[in-house]
This record gives C-alpha cells, structure tokens and sequence, in this order.
C-alpha cells in the first residue's frame, strides 16, 4: 500500500472546488461519464489497430445510484489504469491542472463554456471521499484501488478486481446526497450524456406485471449513441429530422424547415438546425440550440457562439473546435468561432434561397412565420442582409407574395412620383387604415402590409437600402401627396387668410399639450376635407424609441400632428364661406385700423435697420413698440373673432371629429361631444 500526498503544488484545492463551482455541481457527471466513454473508445482503437487482441466483450458504461447508502458508481470496460497510471493521471496531472485551471479561471469561472473539462476531480464537488478500482486492458496488469477523502492524502493499493476497466465510486458529501436519486440521476444523464457515443446502462427497462411496473432483466441504455446529426443526410428520411426535433423538445409545434451542417474543414463542425414556427414577438425562446462537444453536452446557452439572430433556430451543434475553457468575452474574437459562426450563417442563407427558389409556394406558405426570423438576421447582419435580399417576400394586403425585385417591377410604372421616386406604400395595420388602403387601391396603387414589432426598423432598412425609393404609410397624407405625381397649386390666399384657417382648425382640437401644424392644399373636390396625420419621420422615431432604439428624445416629444385642409373639398368651402359671413366685416374693420399702424412700423424698422438697439433715440423706440403693441392687439381681437366662430361651426367640428374619428384620436369628452353633436344634426 502507497499512501502520499496527491501533486498539488498551490495550496488545497478541494475547498475551491467546492466554492467556486458551486452553482453547477451537477456537471460533475458529465466529467465522469465523458471520461469512461474515453476509455471504452481508447480500447476500440487499440482493438482496432491489432494491438489488443481478443474479444472486448460487452462495452456498456453502467451508472448505479445507491440512494440508501448515498452512493454513485460509474463503471466501463475501457482501458483502465496500472498503479502507475494512477499516480500519473490522478495524483499528478488531474490535480496540478485542476490547481492550474481554478487558479487562472477563479474570478470568471460562470462565464466558462459549461464548465468544460473540469475532468475527474470535479467529482470532489460533490463526495466527501472518492475512489477508483481499475483494472488495466496491459497484459499482465495488476488491479489497484485508489482512495481519497477529499483532503491531499491518498491512498494507492492493490485490489481484487478481475474485470478489466475502472469503477469510479463517489460518497457523496451531506448536502449531495440528492445525487443518489434515481429520478436525479436519470435527469443528470437524459441533459448531459443522450448523445455519447457508448451505450450508458442507468437501471432496468420496466414491464407492468401484476397490476404494478416492475424491473425486468433488460439494462436501460439511456442514449442515442449515433445521434441524428452524426449521420450522413442522404440515408435520412424528412421524418427523421422530425422525429429527432420531437425528442430534442417534446412541447414544441413542428419546424418549418431544417438544415444538416457537416463541415470538417478548416475547422470541424456538424449539427442539424431547424427553423421554428414564430408566430409573434411573444413566443420567441431563445438559448434553444444545443452545443455538443463530441456528443457530449456542453450548453444551451450558444450566444457569443453564433450570430445573434441564429440563436433563435433551434437544434444541436457539435464541434470540437470551440473553445470551452474560456471566458464568453473571449469566444468572440476566437477565429475558429468566427468562421463557424460565418460558416452557419452561410449555410442558413443557402439553405433558405434553395428552398426559395425551388419551392417557391412551400417558402410563401411559411413566409409568415420565417418572416421575423429572416428580418431581424436582415437588420443585424449586413453580410446576411445581402444573401436575404435575394429571398426575402414582401406580402401586400391582398396577401401575394412578391421577391424585392418582383415588387419593384410591378409598382414602378404606377408609384413613381415627380422627383424619379418609387413609392412604397404600407400599413401596419390593415383594418384601422382601411379606407386609406382602398384610397391606394382605387388609385391604382399597391399597399404592403409591415405589421411586426420589428417593422418600424425593417422599413428604415429597406428604404436606407433601397435606390431610388422612399416608404410612406399609407395614413400618411392624402394619397396624391404621397405619390405626388405633379406640382399642386396652392390655394391663392393671404397669409391673414391662412393665419385665421390655422386658429380655426388649432382651437377645436381635443388633445391640447399636442401641436398641429394646419396647411392648407388644393386636393380635389373629391378627397377627403381634413386629414390628421404624424409626419413619417416623427412617427417612426416614436415606434423605435417606444420599441427600445434607444432614442429617447423622440419619446419624449409632445405628439405632433400635421392637419392638413382640403380647400377644394366643398364642406371646406362652406366653412370658409360661414366664416366670411359671420366676420368679415369685423375683419374688414381690423384689417383697416391695421394699415396705419403697419405702414409706421415698416417705416420705422426701415429707418432703424442698420442701427444697434442701444443707438436707437429712446423715442423712436418707444414708438416702435406702441406699434407693435397695437398691431398684436388688433391680431388678436381678429383671433378672437375667428375663434369664436370656429367654437360655434357645427360643420368644423364635425369635419375635424370626423378626421381624428379615421386616426382612432377622438375619445373621452371629445368623443361624447361628437355623438351628441352628430345626433342634433340628424
Ligand atoms: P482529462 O479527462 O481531461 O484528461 P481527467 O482529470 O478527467 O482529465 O482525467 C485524467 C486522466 O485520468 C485521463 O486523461 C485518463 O488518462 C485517466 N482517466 C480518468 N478516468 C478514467 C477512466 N474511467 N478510465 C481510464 N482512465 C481514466
């Protein structure tokens, strides 16, 4: 018997292990199993090459869990270890590297790929004693027994074992006893060890029998030991991937479409990934890719891995050249990351303009669902942007399909306005812009629908992208001022006239810390009266900013809203015509008492034009500002002229509510008013 002290050279790392991995203990399991299946396939290779002859009999790792006792074992029948082997692996490597391996990782160690490679010791997170029983594959081997109570004093010594292989028996420490369950264990080894390679044994498969489920002789292999990714795509049929992505997430609706990656240079790489059914905002779940290191589990969490918009596929990705020992900060600037996570996006772009092109009534049936997936990979991923162009839809409001350059083609002629700009109209809600949507139409004009959290972005992407093109909502403006074919003469009117259009439509508006800018238009004597609409550009500032853009500013901004007045509408007119009526000999009157007073000023300002103000004669000042006083005065007993008007017009109020009626803005008192006001004109 050999008795010694194990090869840390620091300090006692058992303390630390247990501090510092005390939020994943349970990957001690996967360090364990992971290490078997090494030697099983170890032994495979030997056999393989001739240096080990003979039978290998049967291969299968065993896992028993002992609750009473609170007990673990696992059990191959790979290599196993000489004494010597023991002493080397064990007593030295494993604990000097595992020293090495906390000392540098310490203050980082969550941010470490699943913990990846920890190896045996991280068996101690767990047991208060550990030991080995093996039984080296060399001829002429002698079986050892190791011992270790979870301080650096071990103990090495012959044992009795005939089998060839190593039986690793944990004792689990007091507050790891949980480890010994049957439904822990079972849970353990279904998320960390289902797609090793070696066939794991954890109990017996059941029968029912006499009215109860009892074990039979049959060992319970519980994994996949050539998992769907591993095999060649020409020998799987569609259902395979289906079945595979059923078992992988037993609560989900069916994919749409998958792909098999399989790429071993310049860096190794397989995996199968399926695009999920995405039917709003709400149900995107993230982290659903599996990453597998040689079919073992490593995580579920692969951001930093690949590209942000790919974390929302789902599925399994396994490669060896990831590094899983090192911070997420530092996977980034990783080449073999980089050109994994330029390989996968590829990959999905073929993918996607294969079934594109090939089945293109397949790809326009899930557009709907593939849509927020392939937008938000457009937004955040110009490479991915590029290859997209080429397949992406866009889905007008009779529900066709167009690709970009499809949908150019077919507007062009129509939507193409004076300034050589093609317009693309759009609602992002079909049933509130419904008659803006048939004002389009009945012009001839097609409208698309962006409808999606994500559209607000997507629409400023298309249109930064776009050559030639502006997008306009299509409650924008009156239609002929969204696609303005030719120069609209405007109405012939004083700026005192415009001036009193202004206050009439400004003080019947209901919401008054918002601000409305009123022009006056020559529209056509059959378009609408009035119009409300949120300039383009203010609105879509305020969706972004609403959505999180991070531009707060426009948040914040009181709402602003241009009223824009249709002067051939012939209710226009005969508001106008009321109010010429009820004022304008009033108006004549100011207007006459005005002209002195701005003529004086004039001459003044001309005057005093070159001067600074403090070389104005103090009279001459003065003057200028009783002017001035007397011409607001008049300007605002004409305001007050016109307001009183504007607050006595049914017809105005009734043109205004009806406008802020079609943009959902009247509500409350202004809306009980409305009702009561339409019923008294009935
Ligand atoms: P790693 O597996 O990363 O090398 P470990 O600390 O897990 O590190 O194991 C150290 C070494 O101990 C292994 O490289 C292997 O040589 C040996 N070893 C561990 N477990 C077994 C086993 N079940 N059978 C044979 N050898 C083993």
């Amino acid at each position: 018997m050999q008795k010694g002290k194990i090869g840390v050279t620091t300090e006692n790392i058992f303390p630390i292990i247990k501090k510092f991995l005390y939020s994943d203990h349970e990957i001690f399991l996967r360090e364990l199993v992971a290490n078997a299946v090494d030697a099983t396939q170890k032994l495979k290779a030997l056999s393989s090459t001739g240096e080990l002859k003979g039978e290998l009999g049967d291969l299968t790792i065993r896992v028993e869990a002992d609750p009473d006792n609170k007990t673990l074992k696992i059990i191959d029948r790979g290599i196993g270890m000489t004494a010597e082997e023991v002493d080397k692996y064990i007593n030295q490597i494993a604990f000097s590297s595992a020293g090495e391996f906390l000392e540098k990782y310490k203050d980082q160690l969550n941010g470490i790929i699943g913990h990846f490679g920890l190896g045996f010791y991280s068996s101690f997170m767990v047991s208060k004693k550990v030991e080995i029983n093996t039984l080296s594959w060399k001829d002429g081997a002698r079986a050892v027994r190791w011992e270790c109570a979870g301080d650096p004093e071990y103990v090495l010594e012959e044992s009795d074992r005939k089998e060839r292989g190593t039986e690793i028996t944990l004792y689990l420490d007091d507050e790891s006893g949980d480890f010994s369950s049957k439904d822990k264990v079972q849970a353990l080894l279904g998320k960390y060890c289902k797609f090793m390679p070696v066939p794991i044994a954890f109990g017996k498969e059941q029968e029912w029998k006499d009215g109860k489920y009892v074990d039979t002789d049959k060992d319970k292999i519980i994994n996949e030991t050539n998992p769907l990714w591993t095999r060649k795509p020409s020998e799987l049929k569609e259902e395979d991937y289906l079945d595979f992505y059923r078992n992988l997430y037993p609560m989900q609706e069916d994919p749409l479409f998958h792909i098999h990656l399989n790429v071993d240079y310049p860096f190794n790489l397989t995996g199968v990934l399926y695009f999920p059914k995405i039917k709003d905002q709400m149900e995107i779940t993230r982290n659903k890719i599996q990453l597998y290191c040689n079919q073992v589990f490593v995580t579920d969490s692969v951001e930093n891995i690949v590209p942000d918009f790919l974390t929302l596929l789902h599925g399994v990705i396994d490669s060896p050249d990831i590094p899983l020992n090192v911070s997420r900060s530092y996977l980034q600037s990783d080449s073999n990351v980089k050109k994994i996570s330029t390989y996968i996006t590829k990959k999905v772009a073929d993918r996607l303009e294969e079934i594109f092109k090939k089945e293109r009534t397949v790809f326009e049936e899930k557009w709907d669902n593939l849509k927020i997936f392939i937008e938000y990979g457009m937004l955040s991923d110009e490479k991915f942007y590029e290859r997209a162009e080429k397949f992406a839809l866009l889905k007008n409001t009779e529900g066709k399909y167009f690709s970009y350059d499809e949908y150019r083609t077919a507007i062009e002629p129509a939507q193409t306005d004076k300034n050589k700009k093609v317009v693309y109209l759009y609602t992002n809600d079909p049933v509130a812009q419904y008659s803006y949507v048939e004002n389009a139409r009945k012009k001839g004009y097609d409208v698309l629908v962006f409808d999606c959290q994500l559209d607000a972005h997507f629409v400023n992407l298309l249109e930064s992208k776009f050559k030639d093109a502006t997008f306009a909502r299509v409650d924008a403006d009156f239609i002929d001022k969204l696609i303005q074919k030719e120069e609209i003469e405007k109405p012939n009117l004083t700026e005192a006239q415009m001036r009193d259009i202004s206050t009439m439509f400004n003080c019947v508006m209901p919401q008054k810390d918002a601000h409305y800018n009123v022009v006056v238009e020559n529209l056509g004597e059959n378009a609408a009266p009035v119009l409300i609409t949120q300039s383009e550009f203010m609105r879509r500032y305020k969706e972004m900013s609403a959505l999180g853009g991070g531009m707060n500013f426009y948040g914040q901004m009181p709402d602003s809203y241009t009223v824009t007045v249709n002067y051939q509408n012939p209710v226009i007119a005969r508001i106008i015509e009321d109010k010429n009526k009820r004022t304008s000999s009033e108006i004549e009157a100011i207007e006459q008492d005005l002209v002195a007073p701005k003529a004086e000023l004039a001459a003044i300002r001309e005057n005093i034009k070159d001067k600074k103000e403090d070389d104005i004669d103090k009279s001459i000042r003065d003057s200028r500002d009783e002017l001035q006083k007397k011409i607001e005065e008049l300007e605002a007993s004409r305001r007050n002229l016109v307001e009183s008007f504007a607050k006595d017009s049914d017809l105005l109020g009734q043109v205004v509510d009806l406008a802020l009626l079609s943009n959902n803005m009247l509500k409350g008192e202004a809306l009980d008013k409305f009702v009561k006001r339409s019923l008294s004109l009935l």
